[in-house]
């Protein structure tokens, strides 16, 4: 076993060794690239500053890497794949589950960090800090999991095998926005499988998002080139991801975020002839029947709607209410909505934080602007204050407006009227998007036949569309992308099945 790093140490310069909130927000980091073990600079030398979205203080400067960067951390995922492929379950489970106690010891650090890095609020990142810790504890078994099956041959004398392999070096790119979940999503699983990863982190959260994770588990034991992390300054992700993709020692790619962006990995890795899971963005329907309770659908809408700012790809964009409870509906949301704590993601009370960039904001902004202009009804926010967008909720939002078709990242969520289940059904189809769904009904068999009609990845009879669990096969459908993360289904995505017979005897030949 390779020497773990020393616990949580980015930097000479300035150390990060906070246990508390505070500390952890008072300090930058040094982020460097992690590869094959070391903390490295980046062979350009340059560097980027990482800020604070709430404070605009700095929260890190961070290695801006390149092309070079990648290249040389496939090489140590390459290098440490033998091994690793090879290492007995039992080695892989430790790991696994020693990453999870430190990580559920330092869950008050990492929830400093996250606000500090992504303006993430103490509600989500309990929902992170919890998602990942079962996450690891669930994969720690994967390591166990049976590797394959025997099949039965028409060739007598023939044994025949189904061998669940691991395929060799992955690429996780990752967003920024749950950064903590979907790192370690793109990369427990299929470190839990035998395979090496080199992750590429968001630009915003190069440190919850990648090194962070990089640390935690080298200090619980896992092999130097296991997991590499490669991190660049904003609007450089291009040359690293296409890097990655087309190196022919990356087998497989892992791919969370918007899916402008992964259309793109998504042709780059066809060209390349590599299969690719992509976790797309989503315009996500909540349907609330004529039967529902009201103030069970409110409570349901306003979690769905502004659970961490909006900003979460299940997030509810659209409520489709029934025409005989619109009214009453739109009232209760409104009122509910305006009224939501705005501001410091530290404090406990907030709801909405810090949008996560000045175009972030500014593009929320526009949209709203723009559905204003062409006829819709904004019902309550509409205007940032400060760094953070309020609770916005519009009504009659014209079918043109970038709006009512595409995702629009943040606390930004329209109502629609609808006539009966089956327009309901048919509104909530009409989109490009397919990832998540949640249908308020008295009537829990009804819900269930509309969930199965429904074009989504995932849906949720009586609730919100905002659920997950790291055993559960998450993924969308249309462009919201294909293949399922889930630990029982990661096999799947992370595996090559190898098809192996042996015979005892020599078998006879026609010529
Ligand atoms: P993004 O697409 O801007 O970035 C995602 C990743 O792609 C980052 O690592 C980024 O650096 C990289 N990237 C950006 N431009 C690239 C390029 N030209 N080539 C290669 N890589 C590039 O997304 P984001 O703003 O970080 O995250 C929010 C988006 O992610 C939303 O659309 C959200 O719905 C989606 N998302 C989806 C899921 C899911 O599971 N379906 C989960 C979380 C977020």
């Amino acid at each position: 076993m390779a020497q773990p790093n020393p616990p949580f140490e980015l930097s000479e310069r300035r150390r990060l060794r906070s246990d508390t909130i505070g500390d952890a927000m008072d300090r930058a980091i040094d982020v460097r690239h992690h590869i094959g073990g070391d903390w490295l600079d980046s062979a350009g030398g340059r560097t980027y500053p990482k800020t604070d979205p709430w404070t605009g203080a700095l929260f890190a400067e961070v290695a801006a890497g390149d092309a070079e960067d990648a290249l040389a951390a496939v090489t140590a995922a390459d290098a440490a794949f033998p091994a690793w492929s090879d290492s007995l379950p039992i080695e892989r489970q430790q790991v696994l589950l020693r990453a999870a106690d430190a990580l559920d010891r330092r869950r008050d650090e990492v929830r400093g960090l996250l606000a500090a890095e992504t303006g993430c609020g103490v509600h989500f990142a309990e929902v992170q800090l919890d998602f990942c810790v079962n996450l690891l504890r669930q994969a720690a078994a994967l390591a166990y999991a049976p590797a394959g099956q025997v099949l039965p041959s028409d060739l007598a004398g023939t044994r025949a095998l189904a061998i669940r392999r691991p395929v060799g070096v992955v690429a996780a790119i990752a967003p920024w926005n749950a950064s903590l979940v979907l790192a370690g999503r793109a990369v427990v699983a299929p470190i839990a499988t035998g395979n090496t990863v080199v992750l590429k982190p968001s630009e915003e959260a190069p440190y919850t998002g990648g090194a962070f994770w990089a640390a935690l588990l080298s200090e619980a034991g896992l092999p130097a080139g296991v997991l590499n992390v490669v991190t660049h300054a904003p609007g450089e992700a291009g040359a690293v991801a296409e890097a990655l993709i087309a190196d022919p020692r990356v087998r497989r790619i892992s791919f969370t975020g918007s899916t402008v962006t992964g259309r793109r990995i998504a042709e780059t890795a066809g060209r390349h002839l590599k299969r690719a899971v992509l976790q797309l963005g989503g315009h996500n329907p909540l349907l609330v029947l004529a039967d529902a309770p009201l103030d069970r659908a409110v409570d349901a809408a306003i979690y769905g709607a502004f659970v961490h700012s909006g900003q979460t790809c299940m997030c509810a964009r659209r409520i489709i209410v029934d025409r005989a409870l619109f009214d009453d509906f739109a009232v209760r949301f409104v009122a509910r909505a305006a009224a939501l704590p705005v501001g410091d993601p530290t404090d406990p009370a907030t709801v909405v934080g810090p949008v996560v960039n000045e175009w972030a904001l500014s593009l929320l902004e526009r949209r709203v602007r723009e559905a204003v202009d062409q006829g819709a009804r904004l019902l309550t926010g509409g205007v940032p204050a400060g760094r953070c967008f309020p609770p916005t909720v519009l009504a009659d939002v014209p079918p043109t407006s970038e709006l009512a078709f595409d995702e629009t990242f943040g606390p930004v969520v329209l109502l629609e009227a609808c006539d009966g289940a089956e327009d309901a059904l048919r509104r909530a189809n009409a989109t490009d998007f397919g990832l998540t769904a949640g249908i308020i009904t008295g009537d829990p068999y009804r819900g269930l036949d509309l969930a199965c009609r429904l074009r989504a990845g995932i849906v949720h009879v009586n609730d919100q569309p905002v659920n997950d669990q790291p055993q559960m096969p998450f993924g969308g459908v249309k462009d919201s992308g294909a293949g399922r993360f889930g630990i029982g289904f990661a096999a799947e995505e992370f595996t090559e099945v190898q098809w192996v017979s042996a015979r005892q005897e020599p078998r006879r030949y026609p010529f």
